[in-house]
């Protein structure tokens, strides 16, 4: 059954009278540093690249800067809630770049501000070549708990046609680091879909992931990013990046190489072992959680409002700069506010591409029980070719219920690793079912 536009204005309505079930109240910050030694070849991030200049009293200079940019940042926000925050990310860039001392004063004007929960997860990206053991041990000295490795290959050549500006034995020397220092919980990160990647240097690279026994492994797949060196020389599908086929062979080689291992793949692009999932990260991908951010470039989510900070220097600290003045104690206008159906099309994607799947009651409770048909209906063709598992409350599994939001609780989630391998189309699929007026094109155009 389509939904017209006046269906939509009583679902909207509906969802509004239902908006207290949604958790408002962010406990979660996301910190951008963005130095790095270079630009990796197809990184489109905000990245501030020093060069050999690393500790020239300029580039030192302009970290302690840009850490006093965000700190002014930090201060000009006003708390959204009493409870304190239960994760913090440190990501960039490279921020183990960034001595202790500064990240030092970025957690303590956090915790001053928002308060930082004792046990919280505060995480951290760290690229090899830039810490040793004992750096990592300064860095838990001020509460790190997790540690995210860019390792993102483990052959020589390959790290070299990506322009890192680590090597092989910068890689193992940060393994062993980790170990040395031996925090909480880290991972080791990798990328598929590297050009001139074969098959058997795939499982090679998964094999020496897990030699290095990280409690979590994460494994993106190369995007090939506009007006990156990449985009120039290389184009998707051709040689020397792998086939599609090639590339759907090696997402299913990790995905059952590292759960034979014990991992469990928690997300598209994740496996931990089990207490060791990114709760930072699961967060963003609960689609409707609200989380403070600050930075070059970083996104925010606060009061149903998306803010991208802008992502040159220049003008990320002219526009700190009025925020401060403003007094508005959270960025963005009006026009950043996030409509209802964005935050729906949001908990779609972001919860399909997770194990724990979508709650049908949870989300006929928020969107009304048209939107759980449009879902069901988008899904069936997908349930009978097994690329989706559908589970009731009692744990059984099958197409029988097709609950509406209304009793039993039922969660549909992507079969492993079919499902989640075509997990775009799928989404794009109930993007379309959701959507109906704005056709797929539009809903494909949206999810990338
Ligand atoms: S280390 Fe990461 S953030 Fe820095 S340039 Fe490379 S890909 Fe981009």
């Amino acid at each position: 059954m389509s939904m017209g536009r006046s269906r939509w204005g009583a679902m909207k309505n509906r969802a509004t009278s239902t908006r207290e079930s949604v958790n408002l109240e962010p406990r979660a910050a996301y910190v951008h540093l963005p130095f790095c030694k270079r630009r990796c070849l197809y990184c489109d991030f905000p990245v501030v690249a020093t060069g050999s200049r690393l500790n020239s009293p300029e580039i030192q200079d302009s970290m302690k800067a840009y850490v006093d940019t965000v700190i002014q940042e930090i201060k000009a926000s006003t708390p959204l809630t009493d409870q304190p925050l239960q994760t913090v990310f440190f990501g960039g860039g490279t921020p183990s770049l960034i001595p202790p001392k500064q990240l030092d004063q970025i957690i303590s004007a956090l915790d001053k501000r928002f308060g930082i929960a004792a046990g919280a997860e505060i995480s951290m990206e760290a690229d090899p070549g830039t810490f040793d053991a004992e750096r990592l041990r300064e860095y838990m000295d001020l509460g790190l708990s997790r540690f995210s490795i860019g390792v993102q290959a483990f052959q020589e050549e390959l790290l070299e046609v990506c322009g890192r500006s680590h090597s092989l034995y910068d890689v193992y020397k940060a393994l062993e680091a980790v170990h040395a220092a031996a925090p909480p919980s880290w991972s080791l990160d990798l990328i598929s879909g590297l050009p001139h990647l074969t098959e058997d240097t795939w499982h090679q690279s998964l094999s020496c992931a897990l030699d290095a026994e990280p409690p979590h492994i994460s494994v993106y797949d190369l995007q090939v990013e506009d007006k990156t060196p990449f985009a120039k020389k290389y184009t998707i599908d051709v040689k020397p990046l792998p086939s599609s086929e090639d590339g759907a062979e090696m997402y299913k080689a990790a995905s059952s190489v590292l759960r034979s291992a014990g991992y469990e793949h928690y997300e598209v692009s994740n496996y931990a072992r089990p207490g060791h999932r990114c709760k930072h990260n699961e967060v963003y991908w609960r689609g409707d959680e609200p989380y403070y951010a600050f930075g070059l470039g970083a996104a925010s989510y606060l009061q149903s409002r998306r803010f991208s900070r802008p992502r040159q220097m220049v003008a990320y600290r002219k526009w700190v700069s009025q925020f401060a003045s403003s007094g508005a104690g959270f960025p963005g206008s009006a026009a950043d506010d996030q409509g209802k159906e964005d935050e729906m099309l949001d908990i779609v994607m972001m919860r399909l591409r997770t194990a724990d799947g979508l709650d049908l009651r949870q989300f006929g409770e928020q969107f009304g029980s048209g939107a759980v048909r449009a879902v069901n209906k988008a899904l069936e063709p997908h349930e009978e070719a097994a690329l989706v598992v559908r589970s009731s409350e009692e744990g059984k599994e099958g197409k029988e219920g097709k609950g509406e939001g209304i009793g039993a609780r039922e969660v549909v989630r992507l079969a492993d690793p079919d499902g989640f391998l075509v997990s775009n189309d799928i989404i794009s699929d109930v993007f379309a079912a959701l959507m109906p007026d704005d056709g797929k094109q539009q809903a494909r155009a949206n999810l990338m």
